[in-house]
């Protein structure tokens, strides 16, 4: 289950950002390479946390789009499909501009 092993890297990386303090809400932002699934990595979230102490921390997820630059006709295009095309002239010759993106974007502590 691919989704339930970034959930336990956010799990990770969440506990060791707060210092024993208790995030309510942390934003992740997901490139569309990445390939994962919304609902099933907010499943695996609650399904993870439940019972420990990120059971109340909401996850909030941003896509991020895959956009190619062209080498050749220096176009820049959305990618519809997981793979490294232009979409304006069908060249391979392309380079990745966003979407490739896993980050912990920030994360909100209740005061205790
Ligand atoms: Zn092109």
């Amino acid at each position: 289950m691919h989704e339930l092993a970034v959930c336990e890297a956010i799990a990770e990386t969440v506990r060791g950002r707060a210092a024993g303090r208790s995030p309510a809400r942390i934003q992740v932002r997901i490139g569309y390479l990445r390939q994962v699934v919304p609902d099933s990595l907010l499943f695996s979230w609650e399904l993870l946390t439940a019972d420990t102490d990120l059971e109340h921390c909401k996850l909030d997820i941003e896509h991020v789009p895959a956009v190619v630059a062209c080498r050749i006709c220096g176009n820049r295009t959305t990618l519809e499909l997981p793979i490294l095309v232009c979409g304006s002239c069908g060249t391979a010759d392309v380079e990745l501009v966003t979407g490739d993106e896993f980050d912990l974007a920030s994360f909100d502590v209740v005061a205790t």
